[in-house]
């Protein structure tokens, strides 16, 4: 059966070009970088090319990239490296409500361990309110954290104002740009932010790879500790071939979001007004303007996402219900309770997420199948016979 990835979000095809450039690393220039010999010094020039062209996509300098193990790794270094080096300073901590688990779950370590977390509500439409952040901030405040983009819903936070803010209080500002790095533009200069974690099989790089942007002069308490690789930050040998690898994503991701902007942009906006259209009593979740190109979240009244999802997976249509993560755990989606949606809403949505190798006879092929699954499980759904019966 011809299968259609709709699921770019949760992860991206390695690209062949990125599986090519990394082969030689795991093959040929396989020396451990620190090694004084030329196969150390082969492999270590790879990484530190990878690190200059990587800080570079991103406005950064290359001693303020750090290597890591991916996003999560990323967003832990991140709050727990602040929070921990900061320990004298305060103890406490704003984010908000919609944060990825590496993120939300780690200020939920640090809460149960004796720090204090505000989490920030967010708007109908899943957005922050810098106001709200300034409100917060107290004499202990160590560390803002907010996602740049919300991988659910799409909707893009607006972090170059919280910036401002944190800036003027002398707060360290981290985002987790997990979501939007190869897909808008990511620069930590204009967004204004001290730590921005990325992660490489976000954009058609390989998993298990990722990096924090720690603006110069920041300090954090390492987690891993032992032969003080990635300047002390990050003990462990590096991942060579998937550094190289990253890079080489990010070379290729950065070059076309302008054109992929535009054209998932417009299959984005067909398939969203297909689905609003010819189905009834379906609504779009998150901001209908400032969201991902690539990002549909609809709920569908009276059925439950993951029965959908389960039926589109039988026509070989992969696509999600809330983030990867947190579906396999059953709970309605923290990120849509957080937007206010009813519990019975939050169970009925299911998250599209578009990439390079999808086109327009694809959205086409969705639609048709999902008007039928839809009709097909609403014909069986209790709940539309109640409704039905009240009118
Ligand atoms: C995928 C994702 C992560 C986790 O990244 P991994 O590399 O899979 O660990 C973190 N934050 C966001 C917003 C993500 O989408």
């Amino acid at each position: 059966m011809k299968r259609i990835y709709l699921d770019y979000a949760a992860t991206t095809p390695t690209d062949p070009e990125v599986a090519k450039a990394m082969l030689p690393y795991l093959t040929k220039s396989y020396g451990n970088p620190s090694s004084l010999h030329s196969f150390g010094l082969e492999a270590k020039e790879a990484i530190e090319e990878a690190r200059g062209s990587i800080a570079d996509s991103i406005g950064a300098r290359s001693s303020e990239v750090i290597f890591t193990s991916g996003g999560t790794e990323a967003d832990n270094l991140a709050i727990k490296g602040i929070t921990f080096q900061n320990k004298s300073r305060g103890d406490h901590i704003i984010t908000s409500s919609i944060e990825h688990p590496a993120a939300i779950e780690t200020c939920k370590f640090l809460e149960k361990r004796g720090n204090r977390i505000t989490y920030l509500r967010v708007d109908s439409n899943g957005l922050v309110d810098p106001d709200e952040i300034k409100k917060a901030i107290t004499n202990k405040t160590i560390l803002v954290s907010i996602m740049h983009a919300n991988n659910e819903v799409g909707t893009i936070e607006p972090i170059a104002d919280i910036a401002k803010i944190t800036k003027e209080a002398d707060i360290p500002f981290h985002t987790d740009a997990v979501q939007t790095f190869g897909h808008i533009p990511v620069n930590v200069k204009s967004l204004g932010v001290d730590l921005l974690s990325v992660s490489a099989h976000k954009l058609y790089g390989p998993k298990g790879i990722g990096a924090l942007y720690v603006r110069k002069g920041l300090e954090l308490t390492p987690l891993f500790h032992g032969g003080g690789q990635e300047n002390k930050n990050r003990s462990g040998t590096e991942n060579t071939a998937s550094i190289v690898g990253f890079a080489k994503a990010v070379d290729l991701t950065i070059q076309e979001i302008p054109t992929e902007t535009i054209r998932l942009t417009s299959l984005r906006d067909l398939f969203i007004k297909g689905i609003l259209e010819k189905i009834d009593d379906t609504r779009l979740n998150g901001h209908p303007q400032l969201r991902l190109p690539n990002n549909i979240n609809v709920s569908i009244d009276y059925i439950e996402g993951e029965s959908v999802m389960l039926n589109l997976d039988l026509e070989g249509i992969c696509v999600s219900t809330g983030s990867a993560c947190s579906s396999s755990e059953h709970g309605p989606s923290h990120v849509l309770l957080a937007m206010g949606l009813p519990r019975e809403q939050a169970y009925g949505s299911l998250r599209i997420t578009l990439g390079r190798w999808t086109n327009e006879t694809h959205i086409e092929y969705i639609l048709d199948s999902l008007i039928k699954i839809v009709t097909k499980l609403r014909a069986m759904s209790p709940l539309v016979v109640k409704v039905k019966n009240i009118e």
